[in-house]
């Protein structure tokens, strides 16, 4: 299937001179959704996969229904201040300024093999900080799955030792 079909390029968001990567035609076509899931999946069982890590919000979007379908747990990277117990964090460069995610001190036991996915690979800031939240739980990063990679930004240069996978490139 050609996945390019269902994303929808819009220039000039969320800042002039960007061509913004729109994922939500793809979410919205339930067979096109269904086989971008289905390539993830068969990934995280190549990868005998213990659980599905996301950061907010896309990364949802890819890694449930990829968890449900394998058969293991999900667990969120979210924003600073939004998990309610205990959480270790991660500071990472934006643009302009950082940023800081989290994640459950106990979503990850050591030793379990972990997917990371996330709807878009462009620096690899965003990957980078959740890698270190998962290893910084004892978790292994047995893979990390992409819909889409912008290969002109170098995020792959951040992931340099990990398996990767990504469904579309541009
Ligand atoms: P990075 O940290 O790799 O520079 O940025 C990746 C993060 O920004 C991902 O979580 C992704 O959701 C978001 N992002 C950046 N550019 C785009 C884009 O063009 N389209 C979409 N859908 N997400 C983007």
């Amino acid at each position: 299937m050609d996945l390019k079909k269902f994303v929808t390029i819009v220039p000039d968001y969320p800042k002039p001179g960007i061509l913004f990567k729109d994922i939500t035609p793809l979410m919205n076509d339930g067979e096109a959704y269904k086989y971008a899931t289905d390539q993830i999946v068969q990934y995280a069982r190549q990868k005998e996969i213990d659980l599905v890590v996301g950061p907010e919000a896309r990364g949802f979007i890819i890694g449930c229904p990829v968890a449900y379908s394998h058969g293991v747990g999900f667990a969120p990277v979210r924003k600073e201040g939004k998990l309610p117990r205990e959480v270790i964090r991660q500071e990472y460069g934006l643009e302009y300024g950082k940023d800081v995610l989290t994640i459950h001190k106990d979503a990850i036991r050591p030793g379990q093999r972990v997917l990371i996915t996330d709807d878009l690979l462009a620096t690899g800031g965003t990957i980078e900080a959740t890698i270190k939240l998962v290893e910084g739980l004892g978790g292994i990063v047995a893979g990390i799955a992409f819909i889409i990679e912008l290969t002109y930004l170098d995020g792959r240069d951040k992931l340099d030792g990990y398996d990767v996978l990504t469904l579309m490139k541009y």
